[in-house]
């Protein structure tokens, strides 16, 4: 059995629950070729989620998020979205043949937009949504009532409200658990937390399986602003809190609500992981970074555990010769506009004439 099929039994899923698949998982784990040697810290890996079918990891919970909507007769797919989480479940509904309402964050990228559209979903923006806490409580309020009585579960990436399409994001864990002897740490971006507690979540059910397996230490990597769970972490608090404004441009982790927060907080807690904070600044420099020195095309979100990463090893948090894998989440076709930082330096030359190649390709 190839992907994330395999891993079924591994899961406590409900009865007869298996992925609604579109070839998501078995994504590569790259050895940084430049970067981690240039810090003298050997071992950094890559996790390139972006490799999935509609480029993020979300679609690892799309399949059983999707699974679920059917196995319970399900006639619409409802949900929430920054982008990727509507991406994934617009395919895999338009592959279910169901119909798929997403209420989505201001400010979303377009090129997410568009993707959501080309498979047939109705989006609706929202002003407000994802930036102001208060404002997203009340969305999920209505959504949550939208959703009983048109009988089915409103599906949000996060175990709070779609405890089985999060299920399949563990299996990100044992893919790893799988290619590494030693995993070490896990570097994850964060944005309501879903994706790192999905992780931590999953090492410990490969744990339960295999009692030799070490546990990775899972760090929550969150922007400075939208500082949810990472500060909290680091301080040694126990809760996650709601920021009343998210100020990030880091699309994908404006979620200034408490979602999963004080469930990752604690989880990555337990596992010995700890809390980082980057600017959006330090997060372009690494998705630049992971394009011109590793060939890693990523949207911004997918640079942020890198730059979290990077803090770690010179602060000497993270000792030199451990491992470390960084979870690029999103694919940078995602967001074309946010690729326009890394260009500028690299302009396109326009020939007028096949005759002026000579003064550009010349043959040394
Ligand atoms: C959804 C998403 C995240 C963050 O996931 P949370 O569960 O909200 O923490 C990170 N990166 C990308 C690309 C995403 O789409």
């Amino acid at each position: 059995m190839k992907g994330i099929s395999k891993y079924t039994p591994l899961l406590n899923l409900p009865q007869g629950i298996a992925p609604f698949s579109l070839g998501e998982g078995n994504t590569p784990l790259i050895k940084s070729r430049q970067i981690g040697p240039e810090l003298g810290f050997p071992n950094l890996y890559f996790k390139l989620e972006s490799s999935n079918p509609s480029g993020s990891y979300k679609d690892r919970f799309a399949a059983f998020a999707i699974a679920d909507v059917l196995a319970n007769q399900g006639k619409l797919c409802l949900a929430t979205s920054s982008g990727n989480t509507g991406a994934a479940l617009a395919a895999y509904a338009a592959a279910a043949g169901i119909p798929c309402k997403i209420a989505i964050v201001e400010g979303a990228p377009e090129g997410k937009l568009k993707q959501m559209r080309a498979y047939g979903a109705s989006l609706y923006v929202i002003k407000d949504f994802g930036k102001n806490s208060d404002v997203s409580e009340k969305i999920f309020e209505k959504l949550g009532e939208v959703a009983v009585e048109n009988n089915t579960c409103l599906q949000v990436s996060a175990f709070k409200y779609s405890p089985v399409g999060m299920t399949g994001v563990q299996t990100i864990s044992f893919e790893l658990a799988e290619d590494l002897d030693r995993v070490g740490n896990v570097f994850v971006p964060s944005g309501g937390g879903g994706l790192a507690l999905a992780i931590a979540r999953g090492f410990q059910s490969w744990k339960n399986q295999n009692e030799a397996f070490e546990l990775p230490r899972v760090h929550c990597v969150q922007p400075e602003g939208n500082d949810t769970i990472a500060g909290n972490l680091r301080k040694g608090l126990k809760e996650a809190k709601a920021v009343e404004n998210a100020t990030t441009k880091v699309s994908g982790l404006q979620v200034a609500n408490v979602i999963d927060g004080t469930e990752t907080l604690m989880e990555c807690k337990a596992s010995g992981g700890n809390g980082f904070l980057v600017s959006d600044e330090e997060t372009f420099e690494c998705q630049r970074l992971l394009a011109i020195k590793e060939g890693i095309y990523t949207e911004p979100a997918g640079a942020v555990a890198l730059a979290g990463c990077m803090k770690a090893i010179a602060s000497g948090e993270l000792d030199k010769n451990a491992n470390a894998v960084c979870i690029v989440s999103g694919s940078g076709f995602k967001d074309p506009e946010a690729t326009d930082n890394l260009i500028v330096q690299n302009p396109v030359s326009y020939l007028s004439s096949y005759r002026e190649m000579d003064q550009y390709f010349a043959i040394k």
